[in-house]
């Protein structure tokens, strides 16, 4: 964590200036993802609440748009952010050593803080491409996610359940997410794959700008997914959220707010505190966030420990 003491130059410049300022700031930041994901206006939305009332607390917010969940715990991991955006199922295996994070071992002090909003597994694919089941995609050209990505570490278990390798894929394209939208209105890519949150801009603008549909994520390696990993549950997309008459059905995860026990219970209270006292103007900056209640934020889709601060400010609250 960087802590800037500029008494020095504050104590020059406040005398001038005839001000009081705080005598250090503190800088946090939070990893999120693609600019048109919902990740980043999610670390955008925490930001503005603490960054509110920063006179009186000191901590200074910014959200950094990243790779993605696995960049984000890995990178909380190093110390070099105080908080990321993380999927639920790489939240799970981060705390616990497995998949992706079995090189790296357990991350012991990864702590939860809440969780957010619903990420199902989503697939938008170009009317020309003739994709309209998961099976379809075999052959074809889709983007599966950069590396470091949730997504992509996600593709590769469905790619493993499925009995697929990457070659069963015509072209298995890295792109950001925000590079995906253009790619298949343009025709570079017949689909491309995520797990992100609805509404979400990008794929408004894919089903609204070009001829693309939203493509049902099922069947048996799907179910027995869902049944053997507590982190992963079925999912809709209702039936008008963009151009689809119908609900989608899918799978899918949680988004959750992720530190480390490394930062301080203080720092973690205040920006707890900051989302649950302004709750109401919170879940009006993301349309994503219309459905989300304290009382389950607090508990689902979490299993890492949660954050003492976290803890602190629950327990004051009642909620435990
Ligand atoms: N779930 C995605 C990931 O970790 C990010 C989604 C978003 O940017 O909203 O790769």
């Amino acid at each position: 964590m960087k802590k800037l003491f500029f008494a020095a130059a504050m104590a020059a410049s406040a005398s001038f200036a005839g001000q009081s300022f705080a005598a250090d700031q503190q800088f946090i930041s939070i990893g999120t993802g693609g600019v048109t994901g919902v990740y980043y206006p999610t670390g955008g939305a925490i930001c503005r609440l603490v960054n509110k009332n920063r006179k009186e607390h000191g901590l200074r917010c910014s959200a950094e748009s990243t790779g993605g969940s696995i960049y984000n715990i890995n990178t909380v991991r190093a110390g070099e952010l105080e908080f990321g955006v993380a999927q639920s199922d790489w939240q799970y295996h981060a705390y616990n050593g497995t998949s992706k994070f079995a090189d790296a071992g357990k991350f012991e002090n990864l702590r939860a803080v809440f969780s957010v909003h619903p990420e199902p597994v989503t697939v938008i694919a170009s009317d020309a491409s003739g994709i309209n089941t998961l099976t379809d995609v075999k052959g074809k050209r889709m983007n599966i996610g950069n590396p470091g990505s949730g997504t992509r570490g996600t593709w590769e278990v469905i790619e493993e359940a499925m009995g697929w390798s990457r070659s069963d894929l015509k072209l298995a394209a890295e792109m950001k997410s925000a590079e995906t939208g253009q790619a298949v209105c343009d025709g570079k890519i017949d689909a491309y794959f995520w797990l992100v949150g609805h509404p979400s801009a990008l794929t408004q603008e894919s089903l609204a700008s070009c001829d693309a549909h939203l493509v049902n994520v099922e069947g048996p390696a799907i179910d027995k997914l869902v049944a053997d990993n507590s982190f992963y549950r079925t999912a809709t997309i209702p039936a008008g959220m963009y151009n689809n008459k119908e609900d989608i059905r899918t799978f899918g995860v949680g988004a959750t707010f992720v530190s480390s026990a490394d930062v301080p219970a203080d720092t973690v209270y205040i920006v707890v505190k900051a989302v649950f006292e302004n709750f109401d103007q919170f879940k009006k900056l993301h349309p994503a966030f219309a459905n989300l209640k304290p009382e389950e934020m607090i508990k689902d889709s979490l299993s890492a420990p949660l954050h003492d601060g976290a803890v602190r400010y629950y327990k004051e609250k009642g909620w435990m």
